[in-house]
């Protein structure tokens, strides 16, 4: 399975990314994530990154092209992956595709998680996340069993330094401009499935897995 899950910020594409790699064994690779161990490791990518990031605005493709196509050729994709943020632009979906080529591999689905503007920002500046195991949280709809604690391993949670209403409000824009013309490209290519975001998770795991199923 080589799948691509994109939506706009707090549409709850890490959320279900994690259901969707857990079923079909495949690593999930996530730009965002990577980006923010890069800036925890104070790498020369992190320190770069940054300024973006905390503006809300796209880190120049070249730099997120180059982390994903090493991602992707490491032996943990041999059998597929889930990419989760990226491609953000045409440049890098078309960027993508010249890899895939090159690899002689091909996409399988793109998940289009479709959620109105008015409940994004709710969502993104509710979301609690783990630094230790990249677990995603809701204070309102998705909270941990005791507040502000990880179940997975009991870790503190912490709030992304992004997910604030006027980096979230700039972060849709930027997806309203820039990412949601891939809607189109890949609707051409045949490969998009639309799934109703505005639902409750486990509803929008089931709409998944049905697309991916058929
Ligand atoms: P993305 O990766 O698309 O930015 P997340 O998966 O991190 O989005 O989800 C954003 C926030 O919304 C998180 O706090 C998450 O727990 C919550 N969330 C995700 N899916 C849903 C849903 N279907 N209904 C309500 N809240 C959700
Ligand atoms: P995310 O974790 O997907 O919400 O991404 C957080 C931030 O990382 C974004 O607002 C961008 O600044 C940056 N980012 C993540 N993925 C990409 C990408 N594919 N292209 C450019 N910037 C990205
Ligand atoms: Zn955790």
């Amino acid at each position: 399975m080589r799948l691509i899950i994109i939506g706009p910020p707090g549409a709850g594409k890490g959320t279900q990314a994690a259901k969707i790699v857990e079923k079909y064994s495949i690593p999930h690779i996530s730009t965002g994530d990577m980006l923010r161990e890069n800036i925890k490791n104070s790498t020369e990518l992190g320190i770069e990154a940054q300024g973006y990031m905390d503006k809300g605005v796209l880190v120049p493709d070249h730099l997120v092209i180059k982390i994903v196509q090493e991602r992707i050729t490491r032996d943990d994709c041999a059998n597929g992956f889930l990419l989760d943020g990226f491609p953000r632009t045409v440049a890098q979906a078309v960027s993508l595709d010249a890899e895939l080529d090159k690899l002689g591999i091909k996409l399988d689905n793109v998940i289009n998680i479709d959620v109105d503007k008015d409940l994004l920002v709710n969502r993104a500046i509710s979301r609690r996340v783990c630094n230790k195991c990249g677990a995603t949280y809701n204070i309102i709809s998705n909270p941990p069993k005791e507040d502000n604690i990880c179940d997975n391993d009991g870790e503190p949670l912490y709030q992304r330094s992004d997910d604030t209403e006027e980096t979230v409000s700039t972060r849709i824009q930027v997806y309203l401009d820039q990412t949601s013309p891939l809607i189109d490209y890949y609707k051409a290519q045949g490969l998009l499935s639309d799934i109703d975001g505005t639902k409750d998770i486990t509803d929008v795991t089931e709409q998944i897995f049905k697309a991916l199923d058929n």
